[in-house]
């Protein structure tokens, strides 16, 4: 197991050192260059890879604090999604001056992996400058990229590429045309035969040649989560007859030159390259012999897909893909080329619809722990004996807990863990059955805890894999950190598909982590938890952690331990939602300044608890009013205190207009 290998390494090399937390978290594997680690153990945001310009997180946090920000804050890095795009831009650009691709490239931005206006409007000022566009899926997507184009503004925004996906109506349609006519490079992609009709209905109507997309439902597969999005069961998309039937249709109303574009999208997070280029393949046939037929075809549009390595493996598995951006490029760029050249083709604008690998480096999550939960290895041996004394009849479950803890040595490791696990579903029976008290019940659980961990410490010790009997162990006995955000509203990707984000305290690195935990939220859910962690090698269901003490003081709570969850910039911002009516959190832009340091461009207030009730159509100034006559009429009854009253009646305004999340 990784993370006993990383200890084992601190221990033969003494000291633990922030580069063993490197390599235990895995920061140079997911991180890809944005994510290092300096000498006081804080987690730092290289935003351009450029080692001498990093920023600290946990700076940040605290310089945030100040300013009386809490966590849960969500910080989004600029630099980080301008380096990204250049990036994705030179990929291309690399691979087709190498491979002496004529066609050119261009990227746009799906804008439903996060819609957020900062991030659209920062990516459409980009877009201006590195000739890339941007995409709609749907009609209010539509209106909000014709509004970010022109905000854009500049001489290059009606040459930027605006693709319509999704299914359109014949509003949608006449708006489109109408964009044409205005001067936008505009296409609407059509999904259905009937979205045809009304295109060049529209068309007609209007006087303008539009240009014409036809997503085609490929015979290759997808792969993975996304499967269905290919193939000929897709939902969206023309079977290749229809496409026939199009090129037909378009020819008898002599708009056969206004067919533009062709797209495919076989699914997001593509982690296995080969279906990639299996999709290409088929798609770029079928533009060479549309092109045969006449079509003005003169750009391949690949969809999106390009993946985001969440777990650092670079492998072929879910949370990961097995190739990087220059790979990518460079097998797009080749299988277009061959398949064009065979047929003579001229070589098309490659236009690809990466969403998730533009964004999803960009945005940081961090909150703080409220608390832990522990499993103890010590228990309070003088309480049980205290209470064994009370009870008529000593339980045998007990005291047989009792016996195997005591009498556990390395030769009987198997059998005693054995033993103590029947006696342990024992005492829970004879206690569901009524035959058991409550104190027994806490005993039996209280020793079981004590000899599990006495057999993992065994175990461990020496050396080499952990039996398979003792292999849920170190989950069943790892501690719970209650931490400070919803993973519906943060993480939902976590919840819903199993998606792996790395996690990471963004300070006290150059301690050895000694505890290990799985994550809880603030919801109710009993499902608002996260128990998988990125790892390049095993299924991780516990993180390290920190040690994290209880303040003096009842109630004080715990010292300061800030985590961090990274890569969340694609898709969990939109899909989040008001599980327990948590709402979005803070947001704040975080830009590199030009002494060396960081400055906040941009500070987005989460909501409001009043704003996410009146989400739910509560009338709060109805709920106000109620209340203070509930008040009223407990002090006029003597049940509250004027002051009382008055105290109960401020928490309730200042709570509607407080955060949603906990603020310590
Ligand atoms: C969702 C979607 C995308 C974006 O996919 P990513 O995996 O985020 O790159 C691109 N095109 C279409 C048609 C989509 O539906």
């Amino acid at each position: 197991m990784a993370t006993i290998s990383a200890s084992r390494h601190a221990f033969i090399h003494g000291q633990w050192t922030v580069d063993d937390s490197a390599r235990l978290y895995g920061l140079q594997d997911w991180g890809k260059g944005y994510v290092g680690v300096d000498p006081d153990g804080h987690v730092t945001i290289l935003p351009t890879k450029d080692p001498g310009k990093q920023i600290d997180l946990y700076e940040v946090v605290s310089g945030l604090r100040e300013r009386g920000i809490h966590t849960p804050v969500l910080l989004r890095f600029n630099d980080i999604l301008s380096h990204r795009l250049k990036e994705i831009r030179k990929a291309f650009d690399d691979a087709m001056t190498e491979q002496q691709y004529r066609g050119g490239y261009s990227c746009v931005y799906p804008i439903k992996v996060n819609q957020q206006r900062h991030v659209c409007e920062q990516i459409a000022n980009l877009a201006v400058e590195l000739n890339f566009g941007l995409e709609a899926g749907s009609k209010p997507e539509l209106l909000a990229v014709l509004g970010l184009s022109a905000v854009a503004g500049g001489p290059g925004v009606n040459g930027m590429p605006i693709i319509c996906n999704g299914f359109k109506d014949d509003e949608f349609i006449e708006t489109v045309t109408l964009a044409t006519k205005l001067g936008r490079n505009i296409v609407p992609v059509v999904e259905k035969f009937s979205e045809l009709e009304l295109i060049v209905k529209h068309a007609k109507a209007y006087n303008v040649r539009p240009k014409i997309g036809l997503r085609v439902k490929l015979s290759a597969r997808g792969a993975g989560r996304w499967e269905s999005s290919a193939g000929v069961r897709s939902k969206f998309g023309l079977f290749v007859s229809e496409v026939l039937q199009a090129v037909e249709y378009l020819k008898k109303h002599g708009m056969l030159d206004c067919l533009n574009l062709l797209h495919c999208h076989v699914g997001s997070q593509l982690y296995d390259i080969r279906v990639l280029k299996n999709a290409i393949n088929e798609l770029a046939h079928i533009y060479c012999e549309l092109h045969r037929l006449g079509a003005g075809l003169t750009t391949l549009d690949i969809g999106g897909g390009m993946g985001v390595d969440y777990d650092g493996s670079q492998s072929a598995w879910s949370s990961s893909i097995n190739y990087s951006v220059a790979e990518y490029a460079a097998d797009v760029v080749y299988r277009v080329k061959a398949v064009c050249d065979d047929n003579k083709v001229p070589h098309p604008l490659i236009i690809s619809e990466s969403g998730r690998a533009m964004v999803a480096y960009s945005s940081v999550l961090v909150m703080d722990v409220l608390g832990t939960s522990r499993f103890e290895a010590n228990p309070d041996m003088e309480a049980i004996q205290k209470a064994l004394k009370q009870e008529e009849e000593a339980p045998q479950p007990v005291l047989d807990l009792l016996e195997a803890h005591a009498n556990l040595t390395d030769r009987n490791l198997v059998e005693t863990y054995h033993d103590a696990t029947q006696a342990r579903d024992e005492a829970m029976s004879l206690f569901s059955l009524g035959y058991m008290s409550l104190p027994m019940r806490a005993a039996a659980e209280q020793m079981f805890w004590a000899i599990g961990h006495k057999v993992l410490e065994k175990a461990l010790k020496k050396g080499g894999e952990l039996p398979d009997e003792f292999e849920a162990l170190p989950e069943l006995l790892s501690d719970i950190y209650f931490c400070n955000f919803s993973l519906f509203q943060s993480m939902p990707d976590s919840w819903a598909i199993d998606q792996l984000f790395p996690i990471v305290p963004i300070h006290r690195l150059n301690e050895e982590p000694t505890r290990r935990g799985m994550l809880s939220d603030i919801t109710c859910d009993s499902d608002g938890k996260v128990d998988h962690f990125v790892d390049k090698r095993i299924d991780k269901k516990t993180l390290e952690l920190h040690e994290v003490k209880e303040l003096p003081g009842e109630g004080a709570g715990v010292e300061s331990y800030y985590l961090g969850v990274f890569l969340l910039g694609a898709y969990q911002e939109i899909l989040g939602d008001l599980h327990n009516l948590l709402g979005d959190t803070h947001a704040v832009h975080i830009s590199l300044d030009d002494a060396g340091g960081w400055e906040i461009d941009e500070v987005i207030e989460g909501d409001t608890v009043e704003e996410v009730l009146s989400y739910v159509q509560y009338d709060i100034a109805d709920m106000k009013r109620a209340m203070r006559l509930d008040i009223e009429a407990a002090c006029r009854q003597g049940r509250l205190t004027l002051a009382e009253g008055k105290s109960l009646l401020k928490f309730y305004d200042d709570g509607l207009e407080g955060y949603t999340y906990l603020e310590g």
